[in-house]
């Protein structure tokens, strides 16, 4: 028994928890894997070509994604879904373990390729995530399809080479058009976090910009529906240039929408277009040989390429627009808003409110005596105080005020629908805050305190608006720092 005191490290709950999560992760994987497997079953006599086998790349995107998935017990629930499901369906148990070790195989391969991405390339937003996507398509279409065609070959009774092509094919159309749909596959559908680019940072509280089409925009449709159209174009006018109908559609989605409603899209376009070929729907020839048809649908899934680069290349530019837009309108140290983004945002603001009729304040603070911690302590030790006082000011704040940084260890904040009591309020609460901010400064036990002198005004509706009401606030506080500093003085 280990002394009193004493923590024992190891999983917590003991053994039985973990045996239990590992039963749980393969029956849950089991489970996937069987219904995609029975659902890749059932397709297969639709047509030679349809055939359709979502659960390896449903596989691969569990293991890509859900890290826990990617052991042992993953992967012993796949192969028990996948075994089970041929069984039951009638092949020969011999020939479906080796059916099973293909697949398997295919997927291990894109897993040890893909698992080498970093969180935005898998997530496809970074078109080199694009191209290793598509490497990897290969690689484990290569893979499956080697290792498998001969088993195939002797199921359906087909020829060695034509049951390569269409295993090939139809893994191709695994990788390339359902697992972009896992990956791209947004939190709140259940997948998990994707670790962002940057570290968070404090004043991220705010969404960033949003510069896709808005909720409310009448035409964030016209993409899908153009895409709708020209499928029913293809088996309207047909011939082998149909084949290719969709791809304008798609790289429009591609431009409008995000990575996971660009997926979706790509994916329904491909099943949509394999399916129709294969029916017969789309007129092509008299009499298309089978080969042709492999080629086809390998076509169709490459065309899958264009919008997925198109959209990763979108991403990634928006999200360096928006990083530059970040940095543009706010201060590098403290994280606030930068001057002029300040006074833009907070004039907008004020002409908004005093076209409604509401009240709005303003409030200058200007940490006290802050040129004795540089002096004392240097200037490294004063922005740590910086960039903690706009830390604790930020954190007291309500989520629609706006905080900018308009000089050295100057800053000013604007409150909408506030009358002079409640801004007063929210002031007096401001400068709490920053009196409990303590920052340990030099080797010693040295302490900087926070300290600071506001000054409250309230923009009047007359138009003189912000500009005067900055300058009254301004006033107020330097009577506060007249009147020992550490205070908050009204207007
Ligand atoms: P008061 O109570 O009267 O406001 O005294 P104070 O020392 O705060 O005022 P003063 O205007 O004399 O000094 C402000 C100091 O703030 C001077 C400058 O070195 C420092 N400062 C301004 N910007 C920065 C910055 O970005 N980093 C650091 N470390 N110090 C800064
Ligand atoms: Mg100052
Ligand atoms: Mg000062």
């Amino acid at each position: 028994m280990p002394p009193q005191g004493t923590t024992i490290s190891g999983p917590p709950g003991g053994l039985l928890p973990v045996w239990r999560r590992h039963v749980a992760r393969a029956g849950i994987v089991f489970l996937i894997i069987f219904i995609a497997a029975l659902f890749g079953i059932f397709t297969r006599p639709v047509g030679f070509l349809a055939a359709v086998w979502p659960a390896n790349a449903i596989l691969l995107g569990l293991m890509l994604r859900w890290k826990g998935m990617a052991g042992p017990a993953g992967w012993v629930g796949a192969a028990a879904g996948y075994v089970l499901a041929d069984c039951l369906t009638g092949s020969p148990l011999d020939v479906s373990l080796w059916m099973t070790v293909a697949n398997m195989a295919g997927v291990a391969v894109g897993v040890l390729l893909l698992r080498r991405l970093t969180p935005a390339q898998l997530a496809l937003t970074r078109s080199s995530g694009v191209v290793a996507l598509a490497g990897t398509a290969l690689a484990v279409a290569t893979v499956g399809a080697g290792l498998g065609c001969q088993a195939e070959a002797v199921l359906f009774g087909r020829s060695p080479v034509e049951a390569f092509g269409n295993w090939f094919g139809a893994d191709l159309l695994n990788v390339m058009a359902i697992l972009p749909v896992i990956l791209t596959m947004p939190e709140r559908l259940g997948a998990p976090s994707v670790p962002p680019a940057l570290p968070p940072r404090p004043e991220r509280r705010r969404r960033p910009p949003i510069l896709r089409p808005a909720e409310t925009d009448p035409w964030r449709w016209a993409p899908a529906a153009a895409l709708a159209l020209s499928l029913l174009a293809t088996v309207l006018v047909g011939g082998a240039g149909a084949l290719t109908f969709p791809v304008p559609a798609l790289l429009w989605c591609a431009l409008r929408y995000r990575p996971f409603g660009t997926a979706v899209l790509v994916l329904v376009s491909a099943l949509a277009m394999v399916l129709m070929v294969s029916a017969g729907h789309v007129h092509l020839a008299p009499a298309i040989p089978r080969e042709d048809m492999i080629s086809i649908r390998i076509g169709i899934t490459l065309t899958a390429l264009a919008p997925l680069t198109v959209v990763a290349v979108t991403a990634s530019r928006e999200e360096l627009m928006g990083r530059l837009h970040h940095a543009a309108t706010h201060d590098g140290l403290t994280g606030t808003l930068a001057r002029a983004a300040f006074m833009e945002k907070a004039r907008a603001l004020t002409d908004r409110l005093a076209g409604e009729g509401r009240p709005a304040a303003v409030i200058t603070v200007d940490a006290d005596h802050f040129k004795r911690v540089n002096d004392n302590w240097g200037h490294p030790a004063g922005d740590r105080v910086l960039a903690r006082l706009a830390g604790v000011m930020q954190a007291s704040l309500r989520r629609e005020d706006l905080l900018g940084r308009i000089g050295g260890e100057e800053f000013a904040v604007l409150l909408a629908d506030v009358d002079g009591v409640e801004a007063r309020r929210i002031a007096v609460r401001l400068l709490d805050a920053i009196r409990s901010v303590e920052v340990p400064l030099g080797p010693g036990d040295e302490t900087y305190c926070g300290s600071a002198s506001l000054g409250v005004a309230l923009v009047t509706p007359d138009g003189t608006g912000l500009e005067a009401a900055l300058a009254a606030a301004d006033r107020a506080m330097y009577r506060a720092k007249q009147n020992g500093r550490n205070r908050v003085e009204m207007a």
